[in-house]
């Protein structure tokens, strides 16, 4: 920053401020949200690559200010962490997708998993298991209907309490996913230390599977690894008929991404359901 000498300096520094503003700005109209108008949940299909078959889907949050329009979960999830909101947020989230596979189930819809994300915030809270497995049990809905994504920093903050989490939840009947898998600075101590159902491969080994050997070796070494580990495997963000190829040829499991379909609305999906059904 020195060398960047005044001007750099300062433009470095008004550059802050106005990032801070509309952090500030986000935080407290959080804060004033009313939560079940400004949210809503959209679904992302996933499929199984051995026979394109619909295998389920990634719950996740937009929030549609009255006066912004779509902020986007990239920019508002992290400032909700800071504020200490994303703790009602997630109980929203859950609450919101638990009630929403009860009707799907009630409609004959809900015989596939939803994964949820889940914050470093949230997993750090003491009653966080019991309270998700008591959200679901008076939702009405079976515990493996519900998958619970987890990135790696999540976990590492606190390795004991996460390792006691991961197995209670797994315990109860739910399914639990690492995701963006691969980016953290520890993956493999990760795997060591907590028993998972699958890994969620990040986009960022897929974006170029095409053009890059190393991607191409790393996704390979992961599907390997996490198969003689017994867990599964999905890409994310596959956006082309050639990742999707390599990705069968390299034996993962599953895709998420545009490909297969964009994150749908709860009634697009719902048709979506119904259409899986008559094939
Ligand atoms: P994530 O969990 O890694 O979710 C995947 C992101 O990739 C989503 O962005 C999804 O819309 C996007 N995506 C899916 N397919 C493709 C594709 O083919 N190409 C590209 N380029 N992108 C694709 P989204 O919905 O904007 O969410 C961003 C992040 O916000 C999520 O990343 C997750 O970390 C966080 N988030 C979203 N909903 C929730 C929530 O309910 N709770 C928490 N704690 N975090 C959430
Ligand atoms: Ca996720
Ligand atoms: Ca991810
Ligand atoms: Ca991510």
């Amino acid at each position: 920053v020195k060398m960047e000498g005044r001007n750099g300096l300062r433009f470095f520094s008004q550059d802050m401020q106005e990032h801070s503003l509309r952090a500030l700005e986000i935080a407290s109209s959080l804060k004033q949200a009313d939560m079940d108008r400004e949210f809503h949940m959209v679904f992302q299909p996933q499929m199984s690559i051995a026979d394109g078959r619909f295998v389920g889907a990634e719950a996740l949050l937009r929030w549609v200010h009255p006066v912004w329009g779509n902020v986007s979960p990239g920019e508002f999830i992290p400032i909700a962490e800071q504020s200490g909101r994303i703790l009602e947020i997630g109980t929203w989230v859950l609450r919101h997708v638990a009630h929403q596979m009860r009707q799907w189930r009630d409609a004959g819809l809900g015989d596939f998993s939803v994964a949820v994300n889940l914050s470093a915030l949230q997993f750090v809270q003491t009653d966080m298991v019991k309270n998700i497995i008591e959200t679901v049990a008076r939702a009405g809905i079976p515990s493996r209907c519900i998958e619970v994504e987890l990135t790696e920093t999540v976990a590492l903050n606190n390795p004991i309490a996460a390792g006691q989490a991961i197995s209670a939840l797994r315990n109860a009947g739910f399914l639990v996913s690492i995701d963006d898998f691969g980016t953290g600075y520890s993956s493999m101590s990760y795997l060591k230390r907590f028993a998972v159902d699958k890994l969620k491969i990040d986009q960022s080994f897929v974006r170029e599977l095409g053009k890059d050997a190393d991607d191409r070796a790393i996704v390979s070494a992961i599907v390997q690894m996490a198969h003689s580990l017994g867990m599964k495997t999905i890409a994310e963000g596959v956006e082309t008929e050639q990742q999707l190829a390599i990705l069968k040829e390299k034996a993962c499991d599953e895709i998420q991404g545009y490909l297969y379909s964009k994150p749908l609305p709860a009634d697009v999906f719902e048709q979506f359901l119904r259409d899986c059904r008559q094939q």
